[in-house]
């Protein structure tokens, strides 16, 4: 393996608790090389999934977090100016493209136009990536793999995927997790005992039911986590929630008003 990848390559497993065959499917879309989609709400497992996959696979994985200030230069390189003149620098992408790495995109809707644009070539039997402002076309390493996240919840048709990008990939579906698995991944992840973790986890699936009308998106596993971890650190329940879990996901009185009865009613 290049030495440019190796420090992406993940030494210990990242835990994962699959919810159904995901892991099955993906190792299949893996070997095919077929780009993937992971769609879902944010804070469900996604980027744990896809962790825990490269470390499965023994590929290593570069992650792009996308902003709307992200440009496809930020993904495929340019030319910086150092002492000896210009000299090119490859991004993420490219880097994982020469040599052979898994590219997960994180909330890729949230990046501008043009950066799709370059990863069509990529995502379909060509497997080439245009460097044009260098004058090169990189054809991708066998190994490597075009994996990226979406949430389509709370997306705005201006801020939809262009159907000619999904068309190109395959997709599996992310949910929050049924509630038993939900509690023993907050035991494990944040150290609280499985009474405690249930009931966050009820205040959790209390507050998903309230999508719509009033939140965007309800408390996510990841929230969940955090709030445990506050009461495994000594916190009392009632701060931990407040901090982890209600405050950050509203500023509406009434929605406050409602999630600090589902946490009064849990504790
Ligand atoms: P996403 O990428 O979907 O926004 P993450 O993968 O970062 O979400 O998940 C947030 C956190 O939730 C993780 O750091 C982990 O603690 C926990 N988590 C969610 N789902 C799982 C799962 N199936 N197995 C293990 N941990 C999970």
């Amino acid at each position: 393996m290049n030495e440019r990848i190796k420090p992406y390559l993940l030494e210990t497993e990242p835990y994962y608790r699959p919810a159904g065959r995901e892991i099955e499917l993906f190792e299949a879309a893996y070997a095919r090389r077929m780009p993937m989609i992971l769609k879902g709400p944010t804070g469900c497992g996604k980027t744990r999934f896809i962790e825990h996959m490269a470390w499965r696979l023994r590929k290593p994985l570069i992650t792009v977090a996308c902003n709307e200030d992200l440009t496809s230069s930020d993904l495929v390189g340019r030319f910086l100016l150092d002492a000896n003149g210009t000299v090119w620098h490859d991004g993420p992408l490219t880097t994982a493209v020469r040599f052979g790495a898994i590219c997960y995109l994180d909330e890729v809707v949230e990046a501008r136009a043009d950066t799709t644009v370059v990863i069509h070539p990529l995502a379909d039997d060509r497997r080439t990536l245009p460097l044009d402002r260098r004058g090169e076309l990189v054809r991708a390493h066998p190994d490597f793999h075009l994996v990226m996240s979406y949430n389509p919840g709370y997306q705005s048709s201006a801020k939809d995927l262009k159907v000619s990008t999904k068309q190109r990939f395959g997709a599996l579906d992310f949910h929050y997790p049924h509630a038993e698995i939900e509690v023993e991944i907050v035991m494990r992840e944040s150290g609280v005992d499985r009474e405690t973790a249930s009931r966050l986890v009820g205040i959790a699936r209390q507050s998903r039911e309230l999508r719509g009308r009033g939140i965007e998106e309800g408390i996510s596993t990841r929230m969940v986590v955090h709030a445990g971890g506050l009461i495994a650190h000594g916190i009392d329940p009632h701060a931990s929630c407040r901090i982890a879990m209600t405050r950050p996901i509203s500023d509406d009185e009434d929605v406050l008003h409602a999630l600090d009865g589902f946490v009064e009613a849990h504790f």
